[in-house]
């Protein structure tokens, strides 16, 4: 994904940066535990969309 694109994104919950995860084409918000999917390259950024990451996610994201 675009680094430009990231770094105009904020998590729209808490407004804070999101973590690009390239494995899982995810969007991570760490604050709030949200994962934000990406689908055909472009960021689904709702929070009904999102996925709420496990503990061991939180850990990897820290
Ligand atoms: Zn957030």
């Amino acid at each position: 994904m675009d680094k430009k694109l990231l770094a105009i994104l904020a998590c729209p919950v808490c407004k804070g940066p999101l973590t690009y995860d390239r494995d899982a084409q995810e969007l991570i918000c760490r604050a709030d535990g949200l994962a934000f999917p990406i689908r055909d390259g472009i960021p689904v950024m709702l929070e009904s969309e999102a996925r709420t990451l496990s503990t061991d996610e939180r850990l990897k994201h820290d």
